[in-house]
């Protein structure tokens, strides 16, 4: 028996459990952005490995300064200059100054770095105008990294952050989880790939479009699209086509999945020793949604209609395939908006409609649709760069009222202001 009409968030729920993320690898650390880090790393050294001055000045006593000013200048000699990427060669005496660089080493004994701004004297003889950097301007060994520290926990998302800090540690070739492979069956009578367009222009069939769409999504979310096929609407044709996924991580079936006569997504499954676990989710667009597992991975069957194949996706295979990339927070994080219209559902179903965000001059994010909302229209998925979450109910939902919106990249579609 398969979980039928389930919310949302029952729905995913049921996917995402007991998901584990796939198997590691090792890449360059320059190849690491974006991928999920697959063991906690520790660091074999401290960070800064020497007390250091964090400005250009003097490396004096502080017991030797305090009082300095303008009016009262303290007058100590300089004994040698430290730049970075040098060590001193004396231990700081009473009365003594060493000048020091950003991030030399400071000489042991000194307690403080008068920054630069605040002396004035010769090569052989430094005048001390202020007191305020008495014991300051150092950083100490350690203070960042503790050798032996674990500096980033295994399910980190490598940003570039990240990369330095890896870096710093001398982690040159990080263990990550390898990019889930991800399978895409089209079926379709009426589908042909991009190349067979004479045959569009001729009158009786369409592109593929899920096949190109879904596998620029799969990219997008960090998988790697493989095995990407178009059936016809024949049984056998389709066990064929999906025996050819085997040995994918995660299984997606665009089309077929629904009640039609020529659905038969969901009988190959079952024909093929899969099991159909879940179908139909109170959402729109995208409620014929068939999910289970096929030769023992994740298969997540999406509905035909370009929008809905992408707003599931984004809903469920995403998540999906995140977590089978290690990803710890596979979701993403949806955002309060304003919305700039009424809206009046037709269904009392979770509805994901497509939308375009903007800054108010309220400061809050501003949601407006993108026009007419059927789910064969892709071109408007093209023009939102967020989908706005409408609960199942009220059915009418007045302008002005904040709802949540889910954008459909990190960066919120940009934004024309400067943030601060
Ligand atoms: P189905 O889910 O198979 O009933 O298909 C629903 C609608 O989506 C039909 O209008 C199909 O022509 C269309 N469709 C199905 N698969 C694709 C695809 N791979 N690319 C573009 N449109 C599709
Ligand atoms: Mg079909």
């Amino acid at each position: 028996m398969s979980l039928t009409r389930l919310s949302v968030g029952d729905a995913s729920a049921h996917m995402l459990d007991g998901i584990a993320p796939v198997g590691e690898e090792r890449v360059d650390l320059r190849a690491s952005l974006g991928r999920v880090l697959a063991r906690d790393v520790t660091s074999p050294v401290s960070l800064p490995p020497w007390n250091n001055a964090s400005m250009d000045g003097f490396a004096v006593h502080a017991a030797d300064i305090r009082g300095a000013s303008a009016d009262a200048p303290v007058r100590l000699r300089v004994v040698e200059t430290i730049a970075a990427g040098r060590r001193g060669r004396f231990s700081l005496s009473e009365g003594a100054a060493v000048r020091i660089m950003t991030g030399a080493p400071v000489p042991e004994g000194a307690d403080s770095v008068v920054r630069v701004e605040d002396t004035g004297g010769g090569p052989d003889l430094v005048e001390i105008r202020d007191d305020r950097d008495a014991g300051a301007n150092i950083r100490a060994a350690g203070e960042d990294v503790r050798a032996g520290a674990v500096v980033m926990r295994a399910g980190t998302i490598v940003g570039a952050a990240h990369v330095g800090v890896l870096a710093s540690v001398g982690c040159a070739r990080p263990h990550v989880h390898r990019r889930p492979r991800v399978a895409i069956l089209a079926t379709g009578d009426e589908l042909v790939p991009v190349e067979g367009f004479d045959e569009v222009l001729g009158g009786d069939r369409i592109v593929s479009s899920n096949t190109y769409s879904l596998a620029a999504a799969v990219r997008e979310a960090g998988g790697e699209p493989v095995q990407m096929v178009i059936a016809p609407d024949d049984p056998d044709a389709i066990a064929h086509c999906l025996r050819s996924a085997e040995g994918a991580d995660l299984i997606l079936t665009s089309g077929g999945v629904s009640v039609g006569d020529f659905d038969y997504t969901r009988e190959v499954v079952a024909r093929l020793g899969g099991e159909l676990s879940l179908w139909r989710v109170r959402m729109r667009p995208g409620a014929p949604l068939g999910f289970g597992r096929l030769f023992d991975v994740p298969w997540l069957g999406l509905p035909g209609n370009p929008v809905s194949a992408l707003v599931t996706f984004e809903l469920f295979g995403r998540p999906l395939l995140r977590t089978l990339a290690g990803a710890m927070r596979p979701h993403r994080r949806a955002v309060p908006a304003i919305v700039d219209e009424k809206i009046t559902l037709r269904a009392p179903l979770t509805h994901f409609l497509r939308c375009v965000l903007s800054d108010g001059d309220d400061g809050s994010l501003h949601a407006r649709l993108t026009g007419a909302q059927s789910s064969g229209m892709l071109t408007s998925m093209s023009l939102a760069d967020a989908l706005l979450i409408v609960p199942p109910e009220p059915a009418v939902v007045a302008a002005g009222t904040t709802l949540r919106a889910l954008p459909l990249d990190g960066d919120l579609g940009g934004s024309d202001r400067f943030p601060a």
